[in-house]
């Protein structure tokens, strides 16, 4: 016998028929003797169908409005799931996110989980009740005392579900939904994306946060965070499905259950070299040659970044260790030969990196150790961002000092810091799986100063408007009043919100201006091998050469590394990364088409 929390999405509650073929799973499931805590969407387009009216009502319906109306599809699942239970002769009671006490932040259509009181739901598992709750909402309390409704974003019925499971303590938490688990890449737009019966919560955040819609980062982080047992398994059949497997687990702390510290380490590697290649020529294909020579080499490239061209060249930069400067320098002035450009090379560097869950899905956080390090004198080389990870280059000399600040920022106890860590992921694949976003926008700052704390200034006023952004690359060549260019993707849905939010910074400095980039999707191969394989990077680029697809930017973090291509070569690039790497192929399961999932 097993404490579970099953949670439903909306296909898989989308019609009358569903929510009894849905009822008659959990019916059996606690028929076997385990204790259920069920968790259902609002049915099929329900959540869709409720914005549209209200976008028709108002451009800008307010926001706790907006909760009020969201919340109410939720409602109706649960009532009518715990009828189909009723009827079959399972004892079932439905709950909403307040009766639950699932208590959040106030902000409104985006409120992170600070509490789940259990002692309801316990009394009614203790006289044996299935209990449905509603996800996707919770309760706060408003500034005059009431009880609001709140909702946790799009997709948010994935985290009420492993939230609820950390607080009760559950065996497990199973996500049921319309595709039969993870697979190497969205079966909508890749028809032979395979199952991976296994993935790391760090490599579920990665490719969550980079489009894998599949499970909401949230819920992954809470899963990392707490050492909860997640499942991803179709609920129209008994396969087993995918398991999220989690390195580290913590006891959920008093800060708040979504709201413990989100950064869990720093480190310190040393010994870096930075090669900066820039006014190479723009073409497909040019960053597969420049890195397959690299790799053909042994030279084991780490951190790579290509920002968006002016004219018809681009800068490349990239890090390796110090001891295989040498041999890099000597590929690139061959290779630059053909392609153009020139060369910088420099030695004497280190990398500080924060790792731990959900860091660029609170914006502050980068932006904060931007801040940290400027504030004590520390120039920044080359930024690297992921959810997982934020990593620096920085001059060797300043390291030890970068290390301090951090730790002393972030609070974090001698244990969680590292210096000079061997590199993770032996044995790992390299790449696990594949990602797709096409709700990125590309945007340029042209002419900030050249000076420590700029890319932080930007970050930081960003990071206030609740904007986190991606790919920041400062351009290595500099403009004839000594200013440079930085270059990032942020979500589009913010692009209008970022103009408000960068335009007193600016305004004091002289001649700067936000340039938008053209329409692109950003393709990402996730894997926690990646660091442990040399060449990863150079075959990436050579599949989306050899399918005609130029690269606009590049970067990469430790277990990642992402393309930005043209908007209308998205599909493509997302087809020719998945085939490069080998992870389509014969498929067991095929996909289910929202609209008429397979009987399997
Ligand atoms: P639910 O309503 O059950 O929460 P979602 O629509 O939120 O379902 O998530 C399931 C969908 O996620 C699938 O139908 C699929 O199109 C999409 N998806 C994107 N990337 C992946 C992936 N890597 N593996 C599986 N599904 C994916
Ligand atoms: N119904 C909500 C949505 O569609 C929450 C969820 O399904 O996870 O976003
Ligand atoms: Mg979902």
């Amino acid at each position: 016998m097993a404490l579970l929390v099953q949670k439903f999405g909306g296909t898989s509650v989308g019609s009358v028929e569903r929510i009894q073929a849905v009822a008659r799973r959990i019916a059996a499931c606690k028929e076997d003797g385990n204790d259920l805590v069920i968790v259902v969407s609002a049915m099929g387009h329900t959540t869709d169908e409720l914005t549209a009216k209200a976008r028709a009502i108002s451009s800008n319906p307010p926001q706790r409005e907006m909760d009020m109306l969201l919340a109410t599809g939720e409602q109706v699942s649960i009532a009518l799931l715990s009828m189909a239970l009723h009827a079959l002769g399972v004892p079932a009671i439905s709950m909403t996110g307040a009766q639950v006490g699932i208590v959040t932040e106030s902000a409104h259509g985006r409120a992170r989980i600070l509490d789940v009181r259990t002692d309801r739901l316990r009394s009614r598992l203790a006289e044996g009740q299935v209990v449905v709750v509603a996800g996707f909402q919770g309760t706060s309390q408003s500034s005059g005392g009431t009880a609001e409704i709140t909702t946790l974003g799009r997709g948010g019925s994935d985290t009420s579900a492993v939230a609820l499971a950390a607080a009760l303590g559950a065996d497990a938490c199973e996500i049921y939904t319309d595709v039969p688990g993870v697979l190497t890449t969205d079966p909508r737009k890749v028809a032979d994306a395979q199952l991976m019966p296994e993935v790391s919560c760090d490599e579920m955040l990665e490719l969550a946060s980079l489009g894998a819609a599949v499970l909401h980062p949230r819920a992954v982080e809470i899963a990392r965070n707490y050492g909860v047992t997640m499942v991803v398994r179709s609920s129209w059949s008994e396969d087993a499905g995918t398991t999220l497997t989690s390195r580290s687990a913590r006891p959920i702390g008093r800060d708040g259950l979504e709201l413990g510290r989100p950064v869990d380490g720093a480190e310190l590697v040393e010994g870096q070299a930075v090669l900066a290649l820039s006014h190479v020529s723009d073409q497909p294909g040019v960053a597969a040659q420049l890195f397959e020579s690299l790799s053909a080499g042994g030279v084991n490239v780490d951190l790579i970044i290509q920002s968006t061209h002016e004219g018809n060249s681009n800068d490349i930069t990239f890090t390796v260790a110090e001891s295989e400067l040498e041999k890099a320098r000597g590929i690139c002035a061959d290779q630059l030969q053909t392609l153009g450009g020139e060369l910088v090379a420099e030695a004497g560097m280190s990398k500080l990196s924060i790792s731990g869950a959900g860091i660029m899905g609170r914006p502050g956080i980068a932006a904060g150790l931007f801040q940290t390090l400027s504030r004590v004198g520390i120039n920044l080389r080359l930024i690297a961002t992921s959810e997982v990870k934020v990593s620096c280059v920085v001059e060797a000399s300043a390291g030890a000092k970068a290390l301090q600040a951090t730790q002393d920022a972030f609070e974090l106890e001698s244990d969680l810091i590292s210096l000079n860590p061997l590199p993770s992921g032996e044995g790992d694949p390299e790449v696990r799986g594949i990602a797709l976003d096409r709700d990125q926008a590309q945007v340029s700052v042209r002419h900030v100063p050249d000076k420590p704390g700029t890319a932080g200034a930007l970050c930081n006023a960003l990071a206030d408007a609740g904007i986190s952004l991606d790919g920041i690359v400062q351009s290595e060549r500099q403009h004839a009043d000594g200013s440079r260019d930085i270059s990032f993707t942020l979500k589009r849905d913010d692009r209008a919100a970022a103009d408000r939010a960068l335009s007193h910074l600016l305004a004091q400095w002289p001649g700067a201006l936000l340039e938008d980039g053209p329409a692109i999707a950003r393709v990402s191969a996730v894997g926690a091998g990646m660091p442990a394989t040399a060449g990863t990077a150079g075959r990436m680029f050579r599949y989306l050469a050899d399918a005609g697809v130029n690269i606009e930017m590049i970067a990469t973090s430790e277990i990642r590394t992402s393309c930005v291509v043209a908007e209308s070569d998205g599909i493509a690039a997302l087809q020719a990364v998945h085939t490069g790497f080998e992870l389509g192929g014969s498929t067991r399961h095929q996909a289910q088409g929202t609209e008429s999932p397979l009987e399997s």
